[in-house]
């Protein structure tokens, strides 16, 4: 029985120009590995039997109604622009209109080469694949936007990188796959009409209260700010925001060699391939700021009166700064107990942050131990920690309920990059229990349910970068 989805394709009626129509690559031995029924269930896909969607999301099968193709687009790649990246790797089968009447994409990644693949195989392997399957559900669980994973199937085929792979297709779901990049590659090649048509789509399709091209903008601003502040709030660190991985929805896209931190420090890097730290943990803002200057950039090569166009992309980008503070002061400051924190909570906030660096302190179980009679364990220097924390009860002493603020704020359990790596060995070698496991307990962030997994990693188990694996 082939299975079948109820597609509803709006970009592949966009002009030519904007992608290039072609089927994923059939792999040798499609097998299910991890399938999400609660968002097919939300999706409207019809149930099937494993081997029906190891056929369908493998790429082996089209299902009904699918019209895949591969988008095109651009980005600056660590500062630098690359005129066309575009899906190298992976194709978008159709979208559908979910339970919530929100249009999402169904895309294949890892599904074979493209126009785009630039010399790649088009494929991925196994523990790249994994590690968004896990870390994107648990953003989502967060309540954190970010693109969804809906299968995993193993190909039964090995890839060749430092060594033979074996290699998997994630089916990920995203709001759309519009990029900053999506942009720049009409504006950079001057193709204003196709820039225009662009425009319109993502207004329609993302923010249709949005006025032209610079109230995309604005909207496009304030998606990204609330991101990185949620980011921030949790200890997570993207690892790759080239503006071709910067998502208009404001979703988190293109997990690579991301991580959340066990202990903090601000300057913190994952990626082995960030080795001037430009992705670095609290350079995020920063970034986020530079990715939307690029979007103003590409904009404004659409509009009539380009001096206007530059003032007014200018005030709103500028504006992205304090947006961003104001986001991160009230998740940060839910997390010390206050609703509504003002600026002058701001020392106090950023007080603990430097006393948990200079500590080396494990940042989700500090926060959740603030308030508990333990939370002194997670630091080291005893005098400072009990200075810090006179000075924080007696401001929390005006709040109606911190402790109830705090449960909502402070996750007990992220997923930690040991956790992962063991996750993933274990995988290769054919062992799906782990990966079982982390899922069902990333599911319900805020509750203990598996108090084992919120242990930071010993000496032996920290992971000390992720790595692109692409
Ligand atoms: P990423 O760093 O994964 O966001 O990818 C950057 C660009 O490289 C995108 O255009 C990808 O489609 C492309 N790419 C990454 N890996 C591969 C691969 N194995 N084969 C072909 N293209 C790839
Ligand atoms: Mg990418």
């Amino acid at each position: 029985m082939t299975f079948s989805a109820p597609f509803d394709n709006s970009y592949a009626a966009l002009p030519a120009g904007f992608y290039t129509r072609i089927a994923p690559t059939p792999v040798a031995n499609p097998k299910l590995l991890a399938f999400n029924a609660d968002l097919a269930k939300s999706l409207g896909l019809a149930d099937a039997e494993p081997d029906d969607l190891a056929f369908a999301f493998g790429g082996n099968e089209l299902p009904q109604g699918a019209d895949p193709l591969a988008q095109l687009y651009a980005g600056h790649q660590f500062g630098n622009y690359n005129p066309q990246l575009g899906d190298g790797r992976a194709i978008l089968l159709g979208e559908v209109v979910d339970s919530d009447g929100i249009r999402r994409d169904i895309q294949l990644k890892g599904s074979g080469p493209t126009p785009y693949s630039r010399g790649g195989d088009g494929r991925a392997w196994l523990g790249p694949v994994l590690r968004e399957y896990v870390v994107s559900e648990a953003m989502h669980a967060l309540g954190i936007p970010t693109t969804r994973a809906l299968a995993v199937v193993a190909t039964g085929e090995d890839i060749y990188r430092e060594t033979a792979l074996p290699s998997a297709v994630l089916t990920r779901v995203a709001a759309s796959h519009l990029r900053v990049g999506t942009f720049q590659v009409f504006a950079h090649r001057g193709e204003v009409e196709n820039l225009r048509i662009l425009t319109d789509y993502a207004i329609k399709r993302h923010y249709p209260q949005a006025d032209g091209p610079m109230g995309l903008l604005r909207a496009v601003c304030a998606a990204q700010a609330n991101l990185i502040a949620a980011w921030m709030s949790v200890g997570f660190i993207h690892g790759v925001m080239n503006t071709d991985n910067c998502s208009i929805s404001g979703e988190t896209i293109d997990y690579g060699p991301c991580a959340f931190m066990d202990a903090f420090h601000a300057n913190r890097v994952f990626s082995s391939i960030d080795r001037q730290g430009r992705y670095a943990f609290s350079n995020q803002p920063q970034i986020a700021v530079w990715n939307m200057a690029q979007l103003a950039t590409a904009l404004i090569q659409q509009m009539d009166d380009a001096d206007a166009a530059i003032a007014e992309a200018t005030e709103i980008v500028h504006a992205m700064p304090a947006q961003i503070e104001a986001a991160w002061l009230k998740r940060f400051g839910a997390k010390i107990g206050i609703a509504e924190a003002v600026a002058d909570d701001t020392a106090l906030i950023e007080d603990l942050l430097a006393l948990m660096q200079q500590d080396g302190a494990d940042f989700t179980n500090a926060f959740r131990a603030l308030g508990t009679d333990h939370a002194a364990d997670e630091f080291v220097d005893q005098d400072a920690f009990a200075a810090w924390q006179a000075r924080w009860q007696a401001r929390i002493a005006t709040e109606v309920d911190p402790a109830a603020v705090m449960a909502t704020a402070n996750p007990v359990i992220i997923p930690r990059n040991h956790r992962i790596e063991q996750m993933i060995q274990a995988a290769v070698a054919g062992d799906m229990a782990p990966f079982n496991r982390l899922m069902a307990a990333l599911a319900k962030p805020f509750e203990t349910t598996d108090p084992d997994l919120h242990r930071p990693p010993t000496d032996q188990e920290i992971v000390p970068a992720t790595f692109c694996g692409t």
